[in-house]
């Protein structure tokens, strides 16, 4: 395999030790968008992860040693194929996640770009202590064999972190993509096989029973989590067992405040952007917009306006901003938030119908929906739904909507809008979350770290501080004397 290899999409395996591996049973994901079956995938059982974890344990040694510039090149030659199957990558993305094409084609981008800067970062050794008797140095080391578990959200692009922080900090990675979208992640660890020596990376696609495979066994040093806050818990619970090393990235309900102040034709199509980007499934989507009382009316008015304008349907249509809820199981959730709507009273100024299928026969579709000013303690204000729903709530007072903003036991992010930066910074650094924006939201880099406070997570992924999650700190002292 090479830089120039042409993936094929219409057949589907594991790699173990570099070897392309079949099992007896297979399974298939669907496409959300038309529900239509997509192409067969392995099911791993144990003894499949067995072969992966002693796979790895032997190429441990060996690649631990390597240069970290031998590591970057590399993981280099591996973005290069991914960038060579670009159309490839980008259709199979719209396919499994049901994502427009045109955010398909963002997490595309980002997949290269966060692949090739996490590959150029390093950690480097610290000397703490430097007397006339000691010197005292923290270095970190590989750990050993790491578990990558992707949802089905981002696959390519959280795989690609994943993996990419693994590899160059000297570990070996099992991938483990989400049972709803293994395509893109099968065919990312096709490629890196032909590249990288046996058993450095591989990938084990299954059911529901085969992350706990992974949590659970003995041999496996480290697990990078993403997905819910429900199953983070799990997942942390199963590593203690054997004090594995764990970073967990999981779900958020993030704030967007926006003050009398704030620039509300700039602020506006951001934010709503930003709510409703991904059909609300993302973590770091704005989940609750909360809008000064003295600018709620005219914000609303041109909230309405936009959210009238987005367009929801045919994920492979460039237009499109509202594709699919990903998945049956997600579908009947958001249903059952949409439900609370008539139940509760809510008033929904834009959207709000139970079922798109009027405009979409085929396919999970929910139309994008705004609650206007709903009680603070409701569902739609306190839980993550997921799908394409968000209230707009009123403030008028700083502490308060702080104390609002921060009861949730998530917080994963949160944005303070307002011409006033100082006020707005303020503001951002009382919000407890893992990342607070001023005057934008969702913004990322590969050199800065990510993830969640409270709930929303553990640890944190990108920047030297993720890669250092992949390595145990050691302390070297030396004595002069
Ligand atoms: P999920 O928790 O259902 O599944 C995530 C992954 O865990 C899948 O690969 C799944 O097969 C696996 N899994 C399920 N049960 C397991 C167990 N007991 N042990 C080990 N692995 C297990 O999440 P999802 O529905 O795929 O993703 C949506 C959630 O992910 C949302 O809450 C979202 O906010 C969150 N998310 C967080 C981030 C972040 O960076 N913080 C990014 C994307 C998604």
């Amino acid at each position: 395999m090479t830089a120039s290899t042409t993936l094929d999409w219409t057949s589907y395996h594991n790699t173990i030790n570099g070897q392309a591996a079949k099992t007896a049973k297979t399974r298939h994901g669907i496409n959300p968008a038309t529900e239509e079956a997509l192409p067969e995938v392995p099911v791993a059982g144990q003894d499949d992860v067995d072969a992966a974890v002693e796979a790895a344990r032997a190429a441990f040694p060996a690649w631990s040693k390597t240069s970290w510039d031998e590591r970057e090149a590399l993981l280099n030659k591996l973005v290069d194929a991914v960038e060579a199957n670009q159309a490839g990558f980008v259709d199979m993305i719209v396919k499994e996640t049901g994502k427009g094409v045109s955010t398909a084609g963002m997490e595309f981008a980002s997949t290269i770009k966060f692949g090739r800067a996490l590959a150029a970062l390093r950690v480097e050794d610290k000397v703490l202590v430097d007397s006339a008797e000691m010197t005292g140095t923290l270095r970190h080391v590989s750990l050993g064999v790491g578990a990558a578990i992707v949802p089905w959200n981002w696959p390519l692009l959280l795989c690609t972190i994943k993996i990419t922080s693994g590899l160059i900090t000297g570990n070996c990675v099992i991938v483990k993509p989400s049972p709803f979208t293994p395509y893109s992640n099968l065919k990312l660890v096709e490629l890196a096989s032909g590249i990288f020596p046996p058993g450095v990376i591989q990938a084990l696609s299954g059911g529901d029973d085969l992350g706990p495979m992974l949590t659970e066994h003995p041999d496996i040093d480290k697990v990078s989590f993403t997905g819910s806050s429900f199953t983070g818990k799990k997942v942390m619970a199963s590593c203690a067992r054997t004090l594995k090393r764990v970073t967990l990235e999981l779900g958020g309900n993030d704030v967007a405040i926006v003050c009398d102040d704030a620039d509300l034709a700039k602020a506006v199509p951001t934010v709503a952007t930003m709510a409703f980007l991904g059909s609300g499934q993302i973590c770091m989507d704005i989940k609750r917009i909360y809008v000064h009382e003295k600018v709620y009316e005219p914000f609303k008015a041109a909230l309405i306006d936009f959210a009238k304008s987005i367009k929801m349907g045919n994920p492979e249509d460039p237009t499109t901003l509202v594709g699919p809820i990903q998945n049956a199981m997600q579908y009947g959730k958001v249903q059952e938030m949409f439900s609370e709507i008539k139940k509760q009273g809510w008033n929904a100024i834009v959207g709000g119908e139970l079922d798109a299928r009027t405009v979409q026969p085929k396919g999970y579709y929910m139309h994008p929906t705004i609650i206007d000013n709903p009680p603070e303690e409701s569902r739609i204000v306190q839980e993550e739904p997921f799908g394409p729903i968000v209230p707009l709530l009123k403030w008028s007072d700083e502490e308060d909507v702080l104390a609002r903003a921060n009861v949730s036991k998530m917080g994963l992010g949160g944005s303070v809008w307002s011409k006033d930066t100082e006020r707005a910074v303020r503001l951002a650094q009382r919000l407890e979350c893992g990342t607070s924006w001023v005057n934008c939201h969702f913004h990322l880099d590969p050199n800065v770290p990510f993830g969640g406070a409270k709930s929303s997570g553990l640890g944190r992924e990108l920047g030297v501080t993720g890669l250092e999650g992949w390595m145990e700190p050691q302390s070297l002292w030396v004595s002069k004397a």
